[in-house]
């Protein structure tokens, strides 16, 4: 049996370039596939996943009640083109998946200019790009294209053909569950439904099967447990089949939008002062570079769900720029371009710092409370000596001891010490190791 890494060797031993790399290359093997909340693309989507983890992939009917939701009818596209009167098409979903609104019900007609631009979408601001829109819980019909295209258009007729089934069928999510030395979770959920768009999307699905191949080779104290889902109706489906395990959730991140080149966002939960808003709020503004924490809103992805009030579940979101706050959000500019591996490879590198910070943060009890335990008969003062930070281990044990009296966690002391965390939890151990803390 292979020994297990601890989290900060694992730390310590990443290659942020390889990974994102590894990332990259994940997201760009599954961006040509047409997802939606429901039907073969997603299926395609979480098998790809399944070669790298074994998430297994739930089914749920069609029809099913889920709290105030039902589980759709599932989508299936095959082709759609807008043609000219000669038969050439002037839009194809073969070209660009964005072009067909999501979930449209099939048609086939003829139709002049004016009622085809009824049921054409673009995006005047942005005249050359292809905009993602979708129509889920309404039947409807549409097309997306370039407004610049659009505008070019003949007053003429047109034929249209949107060849998709919506049928019975059902609802799928992957997940996978870690087992920790505890039995409390963290939750780690992404959504999969986009169709062609990288980092709202993509790269999420990416960053948290990579996080979970890397967390399997390490010891872990808390359970871990992955969701790849559709957005919205597939956290709801979650919970709906799940509610009784929900109380282990100790912590929880929503994962999206990693891969562009902008500063980390996070988003607290509805609580605000749950402990993975504070661990994820000390590690975005400890580091040298900029970030930005968010107080909870009812908007977003799918923590708007985990943090319904019948749940108020510490879930929060860690992205770098949020959704729809990039000018490429849900629109064919949202590509393999914009995201970039070594952004891919430093949101990876925080997500593991939160997630070890969490996994270290814990109380402790000084055993000799009463006076300061004497350090130098315990060889601690000779361990410092010629150590380059020895003033600040120094420091470190000196808040531990004091701090450490059952009710005040390692990220408290860093942050009333301002010793860095990672030298807190190394002196601790240290304390333990001497019997002093424990
Ligand atoms: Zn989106």
């Amino acid at each position: 049996m292979s020994e297990l890494l601890e989290f900060t060797d694992l730390r310590a031993r990443l290659n942020c370039d390889e990974v994102g790399r590894q990332m990259y290359d994940l997201a760009a093997g599954l961006f040509p596939i047409c997802r939606s909340i429901t039907g073969d693309g997603l299926r395609q989507t979480l098998k790809v996943i399944q070669r790298h983890i074994p998430i297994e992939i739930h089914e749920v009917p069609s029809g099913t009640i889920v709290f105030d939701w039902t589980v759709p009818n599932e989508w299936n596209i095959r082709d759609a083109w807008i043609a000219d009167r000669s038969g050439s098409r002037i839009i194809d979903f073969r070209q660009n998946n964005l072009h067909v609104v999501n979930y449209s019900v099939p048609i086939r007609k003829r139709l002049g200019l004016e009622e085809l631009k009824a049921h054409v979408h673009t995006m005047p601001d942005h005249p050359h790009w292809i905009p993602y829109r979708t129509s889920y819980y309404r039947e409807n019909w549409g097309f997306c294209m370039a407004h610049a295209e659009a505008a070019q258009l003949a007053d003429t007729e047109y034929d249209v053909c949107i060849d998709s089934t919506l049928q019975p069928g059902h609802l799928n999510y992957g997940e996978y569950f870690l087992a920790g030395d505890s039995t409390d979770e963290v939750l780690l959920s992404c959504h999969a439904c986009h169709p062609s768009l990288a980092n709202d999307n993509l790269s999420g699905i990416a960053l948290m099967t990579l996080l979970a191949q890397h967390l399997q080779q390490i010891r872990r104290r808390y359970s871990y447990r992955f969701l790849f889902i559709p957005g919205t109706i597939g956290s709801i489906t979650w919970l709906a089949r799940n509610e009784a395990l929900v109380d282990r959730i100790r912590a929880g991140l929503v994962v999206a939008c990693v891969g562009d080149r902008g500063p980390f966002h996070y988003k607290k939960s509805r609580r605000g002062d749950a402990e993975i808003d504070r661990v994820a709020t000390y590690c975005l503004t400890s580091g040298s570079k900029p970030s930005r924490i968010l107080e909870f809103s009812p908007y977003g992805y799918d923590e708007r769900q985990y943090c319904s009030p019948g749940f108020n579940l510490p879930v929060g979101s860690l992205t770098r720029t949020p959704h729809g706050k990039f000018p490429e959000y849900h629109s064919s500019a949202d590509n393999l371009d914009y995201i970039q591996p070594l952004h891919l490879g430093s949101s990876f590198e925080m997500y593991l710092r939160v997630l070890g910070t969490l996994e270290a943060n814990r109380c402790y009890v000084n055993r000799f409370p009463k006076a300061e335990p004497q350090l130098g008969k315990r060889g601690l003062y000779r361990q410092m000596g010629g150590l380059p930070d020895a003033g600040a281990r120094e420091m470190a044990m000196l808040w531990l001891l004091n701090l450490s009296d059952g009710t005040h966690d390692l990220l408290e002391i860093a942050e009333r010490s301002d010793v860095p965390f990672d030298t807190l939890e190394s002196t601790a151990k240290l304390l333990v190791e001497h019997g002093l803390l424990a």
